[in-house]
């Protein structure tokens, strides 16, 4: 797949550490990006829409798309899949726009493997007190559910070793910022 001159941005965090509400300010106040709308097994949360927040399939939904190489990463997360269509990344390259996928480390890494060119940030909680504070606080996840979340962001940190950029997630706007100038950077350097 080829970018072009347009980047492809990788942002990836431990669950609750706010990489939704950080890409929410950024994208008001940068709307020429795209977010990359991803497919997943999970059930939707209340509020969440079908096509808006993601494609909500059945595992064996997932599982055809899988077998039918349709996905430019996929992964297992907290027991449910997860996955980028490419066919969704063409369409936004189509359309001219840099584009930004939310997806977690083990996709984050498949991404760069096959487009180095893909810049990858990890967004981190101030310590891991503030991280369960604001996974229970969202209270969108039961406790088996949160404990799992929780084990997997020890891993998640783990593999953020090889990401481009770490940026805290302490001050929200601080956190906007920092992603605004990761991204500056990047498209003074292209
Ligand atoms: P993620 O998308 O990484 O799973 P969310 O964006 O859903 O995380 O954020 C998890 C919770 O933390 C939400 O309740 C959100 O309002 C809160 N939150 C996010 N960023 C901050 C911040 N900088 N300071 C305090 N609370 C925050
Ligand atoms: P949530 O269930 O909280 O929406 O997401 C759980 C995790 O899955 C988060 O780390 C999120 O970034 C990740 N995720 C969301 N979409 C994708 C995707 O398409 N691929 C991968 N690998 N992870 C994803």
């Amino acid at each position: 797949m080829f970018l072009m001159n347009k980047k492809l941005y990788v942002i990836s965090g431990s669950s609750g550490v706010g990489k939704g509400t950080v890409l929410k300010r950024f994208l008001e106040r940068n709307p020429e990006f795209m977010l990359s709308i991803s497919c997943t097994t999970r059930e939707p949360r209340p509020g969440e829409i079908d096509g808006v927040n993601y494609f909500f399939l059945s595992r064996g939904e997932f599982k055809d798309c899988i077998e039918n190489d349709k996905f430019l990463e996929w992964a297992e997360f907290a027991g449910n899949f997860y996955g980028t269509k490419k066919k969704y990344i063409s369409k936004c390259l189509e359309q001219g726009k840099d584009i930004i996928l939310e997806i977690d480390t083990q996709g984050a890494l498949k991404v760069k493997n096959k487009m180095p060119e893909a810049v990858l940030i990890f967004i981190c909680p101030p310590s891991y007190e503030v991280l369960e504070n604001r996974l229970r606080g969202r209270h969108t996840e039961d406790e088996q559910t949160i404990k799992k979340r929780l084990c997997e962001a020890k891993i998640e940190l783990e593999r953020s070793k090889d990401f481009d950029y770490k940026i805290i997630n302490d001050d929200l706007e601080a956190a906007i910022k920092s992603l605004e100038n990761v991204i500056n950077k990047e498209r003074n350097d292209a």
